[in-house]
């Protein structure tokens, strides 16, 4: 599953087409894109200006899932496989999915660009570096923290407290040891001694301003809206205040511009931006899915983890910027189900292994809830079974029947292993069911922000109160003073569980949900809610996925998945 060879096996076998003739199917002329390698483009400006000139009128499949186990259960995939078969049906289709980040591609989980025949071309180019947008970010983020430090050496006229500095380093490596460091030692000519810590380049808000980003203008503009420290007074200070929103927004004038890419059966595919899920809106770029569902008739993109943080980002952060679903599909594996029949935590995945179709069927509970969840935003959802090659039937039947019983709409997908045709009936569920449904989030910015974290914590997560803690009813206070209390907020959670502990599987009960910090990404337009220490760095496992990545004396390069 999902191994190094199998990936590998059907990239070599793939003939894939000029990037040109992609381009073509979404009515793009080849001056509409700038090729960038083989199989790779960037769109150009004009053409991103046309396409998002109007109101998109495709329709928007949103693919989430269930409570993930850390390996993923296939929303990647999914999403690919999905593209493939609405295509396969005559259906003029677009993928946008994240790009990936280099952390993963050499820690635990590898790449993200799908697998199998479900996978988006060229895997090692998309995998490693590809158009240099995440590098871009990386310079632009560390080009706002140097100017801060600059700042402080050249006379701090604007007064940053050195203690409230909010404003991290980035890198795209995960590496622990940069967590928390000191930087400015060495006396007066280094600059100002201060703690300081690091994130990875998809945790940075600049990441998130990209992504919510709708025109170079409105880049510019939540650039300079950051708060990167607070003054001697307390109140925010910005970009704008430091007067380099130009510079940072210069540097990411082509970062701007949508990656086309095609998945291994020739479909378009969009591959732009790479937030974080949890302390930002975990999807791809505002800008990609308005392109796609501008010059398609169906853009399928994907939301990380489950759809209590995926599909509810999506739907009060994402949406509001004019993207809205119109049908959602809600990934769930055999393995995933038996995860939460079995109640464990941590995930043993030799032990999932077993075929054990009651556990299966006690887990089922918590796909139900997710589908409830989409359903609650008023958008009709379809269970897309993503089949694993070592599933028996009786746990694929135990998952599909006890959900339609309870009348749930359920297809199988085989995407991985067969491509588009695997998921032939999932894209038919997928097409009834788009447009049934009509739009509406649970709640409105503006009210107050203590009664939009309490609407999510109670609505979606199941929560029966909300506890704050360590000053976190201060942090709303203050946001609330900076004139931020209107923005939607961005809960940052486990994901392995709907509640604030990762160890309570299936649909938890009789818990408070525990709010730590409330911060703002204003720049990118929500508040982060924070219930536990989210890690922005990550660290390397023992044995990293770069143990198994080489490459020959022909530039080839093996390992990657
Ligand atoms: P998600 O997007 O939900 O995190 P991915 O689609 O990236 O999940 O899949 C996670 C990993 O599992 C990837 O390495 C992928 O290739 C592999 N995988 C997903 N679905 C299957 C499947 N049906 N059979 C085998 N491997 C799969
Ligand atoms: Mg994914």
């Amino acid at each position: 599953d999902g191994t190094p060879e199998s990936d590998l096996a059907v990239v070599r076998s793939t003939t894939t087409r000029p990037i040109e003739e992609v381009a073509a199917d979404l009515g793009l002329t080849p001056d509409d894109v700038e090729p960038r390698g083989e199989g790779v483009a960037k769109l150009t400006l004009d053409a991103v200006r046309s396409a998002t000139a109007d109101a998109t009128d495709g329709t928007t499949v949103l693919v989430t899932g269930m409570t993930p186990t850390p390996k993923g259960e296939g929303k990647t995939v999914t999403t690919v496989g999905l593209g493939q078969a609405l295509a396969a049906l005559g259906e003029s289709t677009t993928v946008a999915v994240r790009e990936p980040s280099l952390g993963p591609v050499f820690g635990i989980k590898g790449g993200a660009a799908g697998g199998g025949y479900s996978q988006v071309l060229p895997m090692e180019a998309i995998n490693l570096h590809f158009t240099g947008d995440i590098h871009a970010l990386t310079a632009a983020h560390d080009l706002l923290a140097a100017t801060l430090d600059n700042h402080l050496h050249q006379g701090n006229d604007e007064e940053v407290d050195v203690r409230r500095i909010h404003w991290p380093r980035a890198l795209d490596v995960n590496d622990r040891a940069l967590r928390e460091t000191v930087v400015g030692l060495g006396g007066p000519a280094r600059g100002v001694p201060r703690e300081d810590e690091f994130v990875i380049t998809a945790a940075s808000e600049l990441m998130a301003v990209l992504g919510l980003a709708s025109d170079l203008e409105d880049l510019k503009s939540r650039i300079g809206r950051i708060v990167l420290a607070e003054d001697a007074d307390g109140d925010p200070v910005t970009p704008t205040d430091l007067d380099v929103t130009g510079a940072v927004a210069a540097l990411l004038r082509d970062a701007f511009r949508p990656n086309l890419v095609q998945t291994v059966e020739g479909v378009p595919a969009l591959v732009h931006g790479g937030p974080f899920a949890n302390i930002a809106h975990g999807t791809n770029t505002l800008v990609a899915d308005r392109v796609g569902a501008s010059l398609s008739e169906y853009l399928v993109t994907e939301a990380g983890f489950g759809a209590d943080l995926g599909a509810e980002k999506f739907a009060h952060i994402v949406a509001r910027e004019g993207i809205v679903p119109d049908v959602a599909v809600v990934v769930a594996t055999v393995r995933g189900a038996k995860r939460h029949g079995l109640e464990m935590w941590p995930t043993d995945f030799d032990a999932l292994a077993d075929p054990d179709p009651e556990a299966v069927r006690a887990g089922v509970d918590n796909v139900r809830r997710h589908v409830e969840i989409v359903e609650s935003f008023g958008v009709p959802a379809v269970v897309g079974i993503n089949v694993f090659p070592d599933d028996t039937e009786a746990e694929l039947a135990a998952l599909e029947d006890a959900l339609v019983d309870d009348g749930i709409a359920v297809a199988r997908s085989t995407a991985y292993s067969d491509g588009g045709e695997g998921a032939t009936d999932l894209a038919e569920r997928v097409r009834n069911l788009a447009g049934t449904g009509e739009f509406t989030p649970l709640y409105d910015v503006d009210e107050p922000v203590e009664a939009k974290i309490e609407t999510v914590a109670r609505e979606v997560y199941g929560a029966d109160d909300v506890e704050y803690v360590d000053g976190a009813r201060d942090d709303v206070d203050r946001l609330e003073e900076w004139g931020h209390g209107d923005l939607p907020v961005c809960l940052s959670k486990t994901p392995y569980s709907f509640s604030d502990d990762a160890s309570l599987t299936g649909v938890p009960e009789d818990w408070t949900l525990t709010v730590r910090e409330v911060t703002p990404s204003a720049g990118a337009g929500f508040l982060v809610v924070k219930t536990a220490d989210v890690m922005t760095m990550p660290g390397l496992p023992a044995e990293p996925a770069a143990e198994e990545i080489d490459i020959d004396a022909d530039g080839d390069i093996s390992g990657l998945f």
